[in-house]
C-alpha cells in the first residue's frame, strides 16, 4: 500500500498550498475571460485573430475549473453532516445530475428497498455523486446509460468493516479502466484526459475517507466500469447509537 500512503502525501501537501494559489488564481483568469470575451466580438480585427482571441477564452475556462476543482479539493466546506435518506437525495438532486450528463446519456435510477440513513454532509454526498456520474458520461463519449444503484448491504468480508453499509453503485459500458489507471486515478492531478482535471476521484475518496466508508471498483476493457461506494449506516453496528469508525477507505473489503 506504498502507493496509496505516497498519494496521502501528495494530497496533504497539496490542500496546504492549493488553498492559497487557487483562489487568486481563479481570479486572475477573470481578466483572460474577460478581456478575451471582448477582444473575440471586436469587429475591427481581423477574424483569426477573433478566433485567437476565443482560444485564450477556452483555455481560461479550462484553467478556472481546474482552480474551482483545486479549492474544493483543498479546502471541501465542511459543514456538519447530519442523517440522511441518501435516496431522498440523489431523488431530489436527480435534475442536476441529468443536466450533467448530458442528453446523450440517460441516467436510470433505481432503489429496490429502503437502504437507511447515513451520517453525511449533503453536499459532499451530491459533490461524489457528481464526479462518479460525469465520468461515467466521460467513459461513453458515443453516449449510453449510466445507472445509478442504491442497496442495503451488509459486509462480512473484512472484520474492520463488518456492519451495514448503503451502497452506491455507478455504472457505465464505457471504455473501462486499465491496469497503470487503476492503480493512479485516485491521485489528485492524475488524468488520462485531454481536458481533465484529475481531481474527480481525489475528490470521491476524501469524500468516503471522511464518513469512514470504502470503494469498490469494477472494470472490464471495453464493457464498462461500476464504482461501488460503502456508506456506513446510522447505527448499524450498535443497535440504536451511532457508530461512526473513521476507516480508510480501501478498495477490496
Ligand atoms: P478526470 O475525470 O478529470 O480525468 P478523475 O479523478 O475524475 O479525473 O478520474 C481520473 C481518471 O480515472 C480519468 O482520467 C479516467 O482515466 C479514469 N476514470 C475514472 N472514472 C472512469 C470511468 N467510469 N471509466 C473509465 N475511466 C475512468
Ligand atoms: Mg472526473
Amino acid at each position: 500500500q506504498d502507493e496509496r500512503a505516497a498519494a496521502q502525501d501528495k494530497a496533504a501537501a497539496l490542500e496546504q498550498l492549493a488553498a492559497g494559489v487557487a483562489h487568486d488564481f481563479r481570479n486572475l483568469l477573470s481578466v483572460f475571460l474577460g478581456y478575451g470575451g471582448l477582444l473575440s466580438r471586436r469587429t475591427d480585427i481581423p477574424a483569426d485573430a477573433r478566433k485567437q482571441a476565443r482560444d485564450i477564452v477556452t483555455a481560461a475556462e479550462q484553467g478556472a475549473a481546474l482552480a474551482q476543482g483545486l479549492m474544493e479539493f483543498a479546502r471541501p466546506k465542511v459543514a456538519p453532516p447530519s442523517v440522511l435518506d441518501l435516496g431522498t437525495v440523489i431523488a431530489e438532486f436527480q435534475p442536476i445530475l441529468k443536466a450533467a450528463a448530458g442528453s446523450r446519456h440517460e441516467l436510470r435510477y433505481s432503489q429496490p428497498t429502503e437502504v437507511g440513513q447515513v451520517f453525511i454532509e449533503k453536499e459532499q454526498f451530491t459533490r461524489l455523486l457528481l464526479n462518479l456520474v460525469l465520468n461515467a458520461g466521460e467513459a461513453m463519449p458515443e453516449g449510453g446509460p449510466i445507472k445509478i444503484r442504491l442497496v442495503p448491504v451488509k459486509l462480512t468480508g473484512n472484520p474492520s468493516y463488518l456492519g451495514r453499509f448503503v451502497l452506491l453503485e455507478v455504472s457505465d459500458t464505457g471504455a473501462g479502466i486499465d491496469e497503470e489507471t487503476r492503480r493512479r486515478m485516485f491521485e489528485p492531478f492524475f488524468t488520462t484526459k485531454s481536458k481533465g482535471t484529475g481531481l474527480g476521484l481525489a475528490i470521491v475518496r476524501q469524500v468516503v475517507d471522511r464518513v469512514g466508508g470504502l470503494i469498490r471498483v469494477e472494470s472490464a476493457p471495453g464493457k464498462g466500469t461500476t464504482f461501488r461506494v460503502f456508506f456506513p449506516r446510522v447505527g448499524a453496528s450498535t443497535g440504536g447509537t451511532s457508530l461512526f469508525p473513521i476507516l480508510p477507505a480501501t478498495e477490496e473489503p
